[in-house]
C-alpha cells in the first residue's frame, strides 16, 4: 500500500482536501494511508523550539537539522524504502512523470518546512530529495505536499476507474489536452464543433490531436519542441 508520512508543524492540515472526493474515498477504502508527525514533538527545551536564527545573520528563522533529523528518524526506520522529500522552491520541478514513478512505489515521507527553510546539513545527512511545485513562494511545505500527494494518489491502481485511468491526459502524451464539450449542443450562441457530432471516430481523433498540438504550441512552446511543424 502507498503510505504517506507528513512531517509538519501543522498536522491538522492533513489529509485536508485529500480526505474528500477521489483521494478521500481511496483513503477510506484503504488504498493509501496518510500519517502525520508533529515536528514539534522533537522540539528542544521548554518551548519545544524547532528553529533558530540563520548562521551568518539575515532575515527569518531556519529549521534545525537536529530536530528535523530526530523527527525523520522516528517517522521512517533505516530500512524504509520510501523516498524522503523536502518541499523547497529551489527543488527539482515536480512533474507528471515523477508522480507516475512515486505512485507505483511504497509511498513517500514528506518534510514540510516553514520559515526560511531547513538547515542545509539535514538534506545531505538524511538523503532528502528537494522538490518544488512551481516557480513561486508558498508560506510552507504543506500545500506543496498536498499537491504532490494528490497527483500521486489518483494514479494508484484502483483509485480511478479503469476507463479514466487508461485515458491519456495532459502531459502524459507530451501534449496539453484538446477542448472538451458536453450538452447542450448550443449554449449562449456557441455551438459544439460539428465534427464532434459527426460520429466519425477517426476524424474526431484526428481533430483532437490537431487541437492538442495547436494548444500546446500556443501555450507551452517549451513542451511543443518535438512537434512536427504545422
Ligand atoms: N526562503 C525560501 C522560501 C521559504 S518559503 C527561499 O527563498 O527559497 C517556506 C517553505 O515553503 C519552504 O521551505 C518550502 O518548504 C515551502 N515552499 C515554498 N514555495 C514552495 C514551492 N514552490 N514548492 C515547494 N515548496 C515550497
Amino acid at each position: 500500500m502507498f503510505r504517506a508520512t507528513l512531517l509538519t508543524l501543522f498536522p491538522a492540515m492533513f489529509p485536508g482536501p485529500l480526505g474528500q472526493s477521489l483521494a478521500g474515498d481511496a483513503l477510506a477504502r484503504g488504498l493509501w494511508a496518510c500519517e502525520t508527525r508533529d515536528i514539534r514533538e522533537h522540539g528542544l527545551g521548554k518551548h519545544r523550539a524547532v528553529d533558530d536564527t540563520p548562521a551568518g545573520g539575515g532575515f527569518g528563522m531556519v529549521m534545525r537539522a537536529d530536530v528535523l533529523a530526530a523527527s525523520l528518524d522516528a517517522a521512517a526506520a533505516a530500512d524504509d524504502a520510501r523516498p524522503k522529500l523536502v518541499m523547497s522552491p529551489r527543488g527539482a520541478p515536480f512533474t507528471q512523470r515523477q508522480a507516475r514513478e512515486w505512485a507505483a512505489g511504497p509511498g513517500l515521507v514528506i518534510l514540510c518546512p516553514r520559515f526560511e527553510g531547513v538547515d542545509e546539513r539535514v538534506i545531505a545527512g538524511r538523503g532528502l530529495i528537494e522538490v518544488s511545485i512551481g516557480d513561486y513562494v508558498l508560506s510552507g511545505g504543506e500545500i506543496a505536499a498536498l499537491a504532490i500527494l494528490d497527483a500521486c494518489v489518483r494514479l494508484i491502481p484502483g483509485v480511478m476507474g479503469k476507463e479514466e485511468s487508461g485515458h491519456e491526459e495532459s502531459f502524459e502524451t507530451g501534449l496539453l489536452e484538446y477542448p472538451q464539450y458536453t450538452r447542450p449542443r448550443e449554449w449562449e450562441g456557441r455551438a459544439i464543433p460539428d465534427i464532434l457530432l459527426s460520429g466519425d471516430h477517426a476524424k474526431i481523433a484526428k481533430w483532437r490531436r490537431a487541437e492538442a498540438e495547436r494548444i500546446t504550441r500556443e501555450r507551452r512552446p517549451d513542451l511543443a519542441l518535438d512537434l512536427p511543424r504545422p
